[in-house]
């Protein structure tokens, strides 16, 4: 790819390439009205891949996806390819770009927009103003720790067994994307761990502290047990910034604090690998939901959370906050004049297609330089 902006677009199945096609409106928008030189190269991954190469990531999109600055990613699956082989299905080809691309660190933002907060099942004053960062651990602990398997043991009756396992390296990375993270935000980070039952998590205690006392002085830690966190997140959410804990933790507390705010409609996430030698991040962005077959091809389907997931970019891998917050802004103020794709609908709304979304977010940016 040349100089500039790049970015790989993955659009990959069902409302994929739908959702997508809203980003694409924005980026041509950025480079319109604010010279911002994007260049989007676009590829095939997941079923689309399938059909057309026989497996759900190529060799040459992995290449394009490592030498991009940022991927951005639709989603993959559906029925078509669900009696595939294992090893090609759809979510191989995630899990090759993950792999591929070194990502380790998960990140999962809970922001409350104003116009949705009566969507939210907790009280509009405890999610009112909401934004806080979940980084998880996303290559080690239990998922992939060995010993595992099920075992019959001599008395005929079955064992099942995972192993929680992290190593210092593990740990201190993921700590240090979590304060780096917490520098461009509000300066705090809780770290969530099981240290008074699990070893494993003395050890992440350990890691956390030493990385912080070292190299991020400056950032305010303070360590949680996860079943605290938990509470805490429904409780009283708002006394966070960024929490950083390991894999599984990380998955379940991610998503309760999605549901803090409401649809998978509007959660995006990005997945970031470490920092190279040129300043290079290597970085995967994708909305949370799936690739939802029910409402393919309809225009039915809610771009935002693609969309807020490539104003993650913006922030995270492409130096342009104050782009970020814009989108960010002209989303809210869309969502204020009370329009609402039908997974968020409310009463006395109107309800908008995908590209009428779009559209609409579009023409808030252009308000916004007038
Ligand atoms: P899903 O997230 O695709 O859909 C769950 C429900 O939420 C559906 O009713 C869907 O219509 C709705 N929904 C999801 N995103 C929406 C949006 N942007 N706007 C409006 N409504 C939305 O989950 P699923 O149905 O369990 O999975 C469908 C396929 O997606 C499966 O093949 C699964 O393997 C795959 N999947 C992929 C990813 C990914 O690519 N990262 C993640 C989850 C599931």
């Amino acid at each position: 790819m040349a100089d500039g902006r790049n970015l790989l677009v993955l659009p990959g199945d069902g409302i994929g390439p739908e959702v997508m096609r809203e980003v694409r409106r924005i980026v041509e928008w950025l480079n319109r009205r604010l010279n911002l030189k994007f260049e989007i190269e676009e590829d095939l991954v997941g079923g689309a891949a399938i059909d057309a190469h026989g497996r759900s990531l190529t060799d040459a999109t992995l290449k394009l996806a490592k030498d991009a600055d940022a991927v951005l990613l639709g989603a993959v699956g559906g029925p078509k390819w669900d009696k595939v082989a294992f090893d090609i299905r759809p979510e191989a080809g995630l899990l090759g770009l993950r792999k591929g691309l070194g990502l380790f660190a998960n990140l999962r933002p809970a922001l409350c927009f104003e116009a949705l907060v009566d969507a939210s099942s907790l009280k509009p004053e405890i999610v009112r103003g909401l934004d806080i960062l979940i980084v998880r651990e996303l290559t080690g602990g239990v998922y992939f720790g060995t010993p595992r398997g099920i075992e019959t043991l001599p008395d005929g009756s079955r064992r099942g067994i995972n192993t929680q396992v992290y190593t210092t390296e593990e740990i201190r990375r993921v700590a240090r994307a979590a304060f780096e993270l917490a520098r461009v935000r509000k300066g705090r980070v809780t770290s969530a761990e099981k240290a008074n039952v699990m070893e494993s998590g003395i050890l992440w205690r350990e890691e956390v502290t030493f990385v912080h006392g070292k190299e991020y002085p400056d950032v305010k830690l303070e360590h949680m047990y996860a079943d605290n966190c938990a509470m805490q997140l429904v409780k009283n959410p708002k006394q966070f910034d960024v929490i950083v804990t390991d894999n599984l933790f990380g998955d379940i507390l991610s998503d309760e604090a999605a549901m803090l705010t409401g649809s998978l409609g509007m959660l995006p996430s990005a997945s970031l690998g470490a920092k190279a030698a040129d300043g290079r991040l290597p970085a995967l962005y994708e909305p949370v939901h799936g690739s939802a077959p029910d409402i393919a091809g309809r225009d039915l389907a809610n771009p935002i959370a693609t969309i807020l997931s490539f104003a993650m970019a913006l922030k995270y891998s492409f130096g342009l906050p104050e782009e970020a917050k814009r989108l960010e802004a002209a989303i809210e103020r869309v969502l204020a004049t009370g329009l609402r794709t039908a997974d968020i609908m409310q009463p006395g709304m109107a309800k908008v297609s995908t590209g009428v979304m779009g559209e609409s977010i579009v023409r808030e940016l252009d308000k916004s330089l007038e």
